[in-house]
Order: C-alpha cells, then sequence, then structure tokens
C-alpha cells in the first residue's frame, strides 16, 4: 500500500505536470543538466526508493549509491530561506555547483525516469543546453518551481531535506529497505544522515505579488487535488 503522503506527492507531480509547459527542448536523451546538484525531501526519496524495490533493482541501485561524489551540501531548505527572508535577515541563496554526472543515468537516460524528484521534473529548458550554453528558463516557470518545492518540503516537514544521494543513503536503514544492509557498508546511513537537514513548514510563498498572480492556478489545483478523497490542502493542514 503506497502511504498518504506519497500519495500527495504523486498528485503534486500530476498537477504540475498538466500546468508546465510543452514548450521545451528537453528530450530523451539530453542528459547535461543530470548532475549530482539535486536536493529532495525524504518523502521523494521514499517514493524512488520504493519504485527501485518494485522494478527488483535493488542491487543495482546499491551500487548506483556509492558513486557519491564530493559536492556542497545545502545548510538551508527553501522553506529556511524563506523564514529568513521574512524575518529581515540577509540571507543570500546558496548554491550546490557540481558538475559530477548522476549516477542513475544510463545511455544518457534516468534509469529512475518514472519516480524521478520535483528538482528534476521541473528543470526544464527553451533552448538546447550544455557545455557553455546555460540553460534558458522562463519566469514564471521558475516561480512555479519555487512554490510547488514549498509545499514539497511543508508535506516532509519535520524530515530529511538535502542533496538526493545523501536522502537516499540516509533511508537505506528503514524496514522496508533493508536489503540494503547486506549491501551496502554499515556506516553510509549515518554518513548520508551527517549531511543533510529537516524540512520545515512553509512560512509563506517566496514571490512577488505580480509572480503569485502567474502561480496561482497551478496552486489552486494543487490544493484542490483528492488524494483518497480529501484535498490536498486539508491533508497539508492536518483536517
Ligand atoms: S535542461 Fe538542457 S540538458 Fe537538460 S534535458 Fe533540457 S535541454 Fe537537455
Ligand atoms: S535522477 Fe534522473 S533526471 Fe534526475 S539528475 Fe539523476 S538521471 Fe537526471
Amino acid at each position: 500500500m503506497i502511504p498518504m503522503k506519497e500519495k500527495v506527492l504523486l498528485g503534486i507531480y500530476e498537477e504540475y505536470e498538466k500546468w508546465a509547459t510543452k514548450d521545451v527542448a528537453c528530450k530523451k536523451g539530453c542528459a547535461t543538466c543530470c548532475t549530482q546538484n539535486v536536493l529532495i525531501t525524504a518523502v521523494e526519496g521514499d517514493l524512488i526508493h520504493r519504485f527501485v524495490r518494485e522494478q527488483g533493482k535493488t542491487k543495482r541501485f546499491a551500487g548506483r549509491l556509492q558513486k557519491k561524489a564530493a559536492t556542497k551540501r545545502p545548510k538551508m531548505t527553501t522553506n529556511g530561506f524563506a523564514t529568513s527572508c521574512f524575518e529581515g535577515e540577509d540571507v543570500e541563496p546558496e548554491s550546490y555547483g557540481s558538475s559530477e554526472p548522476c549516477p542513475f543515468l544510463e545511455d544518457d537516460c534516468c534509469t529512475i525516469y518514472e519516480s524521478r524528484p520535483f528538482s528534476c521534473r521541473c528543470f526544464a529548458s527553451t533552448r538546447t543546453c550544455g557545455p557553455g550554453v546555460p540553460a534558458e528558463i522562463a519566469e514564471s516557470h521558475l516561480s512555479a518551481s519555487t512554490a510547488v518545492m514549498q509545499v514539497i518540503e511543508h508535506l516532509g516537514q519535520g524530515e530529511y531535506f538535502g542533496n538526493m544521494l545523501d536522502v537516499l543513503l540516509a533511508l537505506c536503514d528503514l524496514p522496508e529497505n533493508r536489503e540494503y544492509v547486506k549491501l551496502l557498508p554499515a556506516s553510509v546511513s549515518d554518513q548520508g544522515r551527517a549531511q543533510i537537514v529537516k524540512s520545515l513548514p512553509l512560512p509563506g510563498f517566496l514571490l512577488l505579488e505580480e509572480e503569485m498572480e502567474k502561480v496561482e492556478p497551478l496552486l489552486q489545483a494543487i490544493f484542490e487535488h483528492k488524494v483518497d478523497g480529501k484535498r490536498i490542502e486539508d491533508i497539508l493542514n492536518n483536517k
């Protein structure tokens, strides 16, 4: 049975994908953007682990998890950054530059595509990007991505938030992932956990009024989306 939080996450992905522009250059086999520079929450990690278990690919996945390169880790979550901004603190967005390819790539295609996290779903360029050619992303798309990431973080408040590989490693010692005990060194979950922070509740959206107007229809569609007969907004508010 799929846990409620993962069902809510799938509902958010479904509404985002209906809303997102299809006018992008991204296509299968184009993967310069697939680096180890991806941030996720625990519920996104749970969905990836579930997908890998259901596909019977745990052994192969364990090998990929160990290909984690040195990369910067976030000190602050998206909602943590928003809270600091609302409190008038002088904070700069962090950057997590890493050009190491994502270990889930195979022949320039994503091996966990159906369960890929939101950061991967929302990164879409209107021109083919690559070395020396940065992605071109519409402002409304960036605003929507930030707002949806804030909702996803709210869904997972109190749980892990960090680099995708760190979060996936940290989740390896959950009972449902016990197969990894035989496949990975004993300390990897602790090493993953040492690098991550905790998701925070939504303090308000990090958007200007005009940006909010453009993103409002998407947020409404997400909040009205029903999971097991309940609106996502009510689930997020514990009603
Ligand atoms: S963001 Fe750039 S590299 Fe990534 S799939 Fe789209 S066009 Fe290709
Ligand atoms: S998880 Fe998939 S889509 Fe995301 S960076 Fe890795 S290979 Fe690319």
